[in-house]
């Protein structure tokens, strides 16, 4: 796979210094590790809560992008060959820090809400930045320039990389490679590279769940009888995952949600 974001990783840095200065915030601390990861049978949900500046075609690249890295995300083998990784630029394991990808808890709410969060805005400028967000925002910025001429797999490889920012996790220069925001906008880049060429990736959860209901009082339990998991419990909630598939260029992606 191309590293063909070797370009904003000069400067996408730069950008960011050039924003820490200008707004005087240094919003790259690292929380701690969550514990928690995805509850058994839900996914991680990528949500674009906002594109502004988008023209409706670059809306509807961006939101491919976005179901392929969704799919990515939820994947066993992103799990497999993200924890797989050492990074450089952090003091936790990649398995904690996987652990946090999951959770969705960006620095600015820290909710657990097992979502990608994503506020986007396009804009236009003649330089080498592709991307940038800062400490004290939400928001994500992306050049038009770049945005235009990358595939599906560099779009999600940018926005991941600039969400793993809101996780709290940096980068000293365009060169850390093996920083957090960069190994895993690699890894999305090339598993979506791979998807594009016809690689099923298999989902981390079940077809079908049972959300369990909230703690109530529990009925007598017979000692000696054994376990029923087959059958549900009173009051569970039945999910099915729905899937459709969706048209790209040459290739068909099959993406599912929970209703
Ligand atoms: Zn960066």
């Amino acid at each position: 796979m191309t590293r063909h974001l070797t370009q904003n990783q000069e400067v996408d840095d730069g950008m960011r210094k050039g924003y820490q200065t200008e707004e005087g915030t240094l919003c790259f601390q690292e929380q701690e590790a969550g514990t928690v990861t995805l509850p058994s049978g839900k996914r991680l949900e990528v949500i674009v809560h906002s594109r502004s500046g988008f023209t409706k075609t670059e809306a509807e690249k961006h939101e491919t992008a976005i179901q392929m890295l969704e799919e990515i995300l939820n994947s066993v083998e992103f799990k497999q060959r993200f924890v797989a990784k050492k990074f450089t630029t952090t003091k936790k394991t990649s398995e904690a820090v996987y652990r946090h990808i999951m959770t969705g808890a960006e620095s600015i709410g820290k909710d657990t809400d097992y979502e990608v969060d994503i506020w986007v805005e396009m804009y236009h400028e003649d330089n080498n930045v592709v991307g940038y967000t800062y400490g004290s925002t939400t928001k994500t910025w992306v050049n038009k320039k770049f945005f235009s001429k990358y595939d599906y797999a560099g779009v999600a490889c940018n926005a991941f990389h600039e969400w793993l920012h809101k996780l709290g996790y940096d980068h000293s220069s365009g060169k850390d490679h093996s920083s957090v925001p960069y190994a895993g906008g690699y890894l999305v880049e090339d598993m979506i590279g791979e998807m594009i060429k016809g690689k099923k990736f298999t989902p981390i959860h079940s077809v079908e769940t049972v959300v369990k209901p909230e703690p109530s009082p529990a009925p007598p339990t017979q000692p000696d009888s054994p376990e029923q998991p087959s059958i549900p419990l009173p009051g569970t909630v039945k999910k099915t995952l729905v899937c459709r598939r969706l048209w790209y260029t040459l290739w068909l992606v099959k993406s599912c949600r929970y209703e």
